[in-house]
């Protein structure tokens, strides 16, 4: 494998992925794996419960793969047809493994149980083939190899099960990997806040060229785009580092201080990123929440440990409870309206002052706004939503925000715009952030 980049293929197998019923999580958490181990990933294919396609899919991929990572169909039931597809697959016949029979009696065993007949199919391999021994599970797992025009294709099937799966990916094909002489592949994720994606494109330019080494690539989920540097073309670890870092200082300057967090906590960044600046600031933050009914303080309690810097907030939907709770004047609500500056910044300012006899807090954040469908006005349209911090030293900041994508997106947005406005207010980035509008005048 000297001087080529090994490539890879991932197949799940089921009618509950090819339905929507069940997500493939499996594949993603194989490719990310594989990737850390140098191995480019080719393809990503999903079939369901069948024979003949599962066999032909197989093949298909094993021409364009050095190693083929398949999931699922491993099971004792009719419906689980990855052993025999293997076996058609590499042109060979099954064979029963006694080691096999004998792990999955004892795992029986161990619940008190008797192997069911019905179980005795697992221990079934391609004669060519190796069992893969599963110690949380009863279907072993399977080794094999696709020869097609003398080119040859490591084949591995592993049970559906994540929690099978992942120990027995780690234990028999990660180590397996392992190359030597190859290209050693390397990936840095940049998470932004505050730009669009075609806005962040434009600023990246010819950084996103295809052909680029490293490559850059970005991905938008609610709001936090996240650019993904792979370095691919470099022999050694250090080479591949500082092929990253060059690329991520030259993101950095065209992207400013939108940039919050590098790798880090993949399924909540910008949650995290603001935990841990309160935290690393031994501050805490309240919430005053009107539109988005809870999703501010639901973001701020996602991640487990947040009980150190958030303290709490206000649910005031009413302007009954804006003015009971918050202490909002009535004669502001009546002037300016519920979803406005002065009632934002009220909010925030009372929730501080709120916190004051309960441990206090360093922030506060304030969210008003018209969530629709109902409700909008010629001056307020439907995701019109005013935004505030109000701090312990006296600084506040009031946004007027116009989200898109009906009810559940303009709350989605609010609720993470808030969270977007504390951080960088902590890290000290001023920057607009998408959606802001500029207030109208009145002259
Ligand atoms: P199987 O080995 O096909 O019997 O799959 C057993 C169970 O594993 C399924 O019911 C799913 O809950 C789970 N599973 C199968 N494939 C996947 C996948 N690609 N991602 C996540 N879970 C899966
Ligand atoms: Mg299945």
């Amino acid at each position: 494998m000297n001087e080529q980049q090994r490539t890879g293929a991932i197949l799940a197998i089921g009618d509950e992925l090819i339905l929507g019923q069940k997500t493939d999580t499996n594949s993603a958490w194989i490719a990310d794996r594989m990737t850390q181990r140098s191995v480019r990933i080719v393809e990503h294919a999903t079939v369901d419960d069948d024979e003949a396609l599962i066999a032909r899919t197989m093949r298909r991929l094993a021409e364009a793969a050095d190693v083929l990572v398949c999931t699922g169909g491993l099971g004792p039931t009719a419906d689980d047809l990855a052993r025999r597809a293997l076996a058609l697959a590499m042109g060979d016949e099954l064979v029963e493994d006694k080691g096999s029979v004998a792990q999955i009696r004892s795992w029986f065993a161990g619940r008190g149980r008797e192997m069911p007949e019905a179980n005795r199919v697992q221990a079934l391999r391609p004669s060519r083939g190796r069992s893969l021994p599963n110690p949380n599970g009863t279907a072993p797992g399977l080794a094999g190899r696709i020869e097609i025009d003398g080119r040859g294709c490591e084949v591995f099937c592993l049970p559906g099960p994540p929690r099978e799966m992942r120990p027995m990916f780690e234990a028999d094909v990660e180590t397996a990997l392992t190359v030597e002489g190859g290209r050693v592949v390397r990936t840095r994720m940049l998470h932004t806040f505050g730009l669009g994606e075609s806005e962040i494109a434009r600023r990246l330019g010819e950084l996103m060229d295809r052909d680029r080494d490293p490559l850059v690539g970005t991905t938008a989920t609610q709001g936090v785009v996240t650019c993904r540097v792979r370095s691919q073309g470099r022999s050694s670890e250090a080479e591949a580092l500082r092929a990253l870092d060059d690329t991520e200082r030259l993101v950095r300057e065209r992207l400013g201080g939108v940039v919050f967090a590098r790798d880090g906590e993949a399924e909540a960044p910008l949650e995290s990123a603001v935990l841990g600046l309160l935290r690393s600031r031994g501050e805490r933050v309240v919430v005053a929440e009107s539109c988005t009914g809870g999703m501010l303080g639901e973001r701020l309690t996602r991640l487990p440990g947040s009980s150190d810097v958030f303290a709490g907030g206000w649910l005031t939907y009413s302007n009954e409870m804006k003015q009971a709770q918050l202490g909002v004047p009535e004669r502001v609500l009546s002037e300016f309206g519920a979803v406005s500056e002065p009632v934002a910044l009220a909010m925030a300012r009372g929730a501080l002052a709120g916190a004051r006899g309960a441990g206090g807090a360093d922030h506060a954040l304030a969210i008003t706004g018209v969530a629709g469908p109902g409700g909008g006005s010629e001056d307020k349209p439907v995701g019109s939503v005013w935004i505030a911090r109000a701090s312990g030293d006296g600084t506040n900041d009031a946004r007027l925000f116009r989200f898109g994508g009906g009810r559940g997106a303009i709350r989605q947005w609010s609720a993470v715009t808030a969270l977007g406005m504390l951080r960088l207010h902590l890290d000290a980035a001023p920057t607009p952030l998408l959606g802001q509008v500029e207030p109208p005048q009145d002259d």
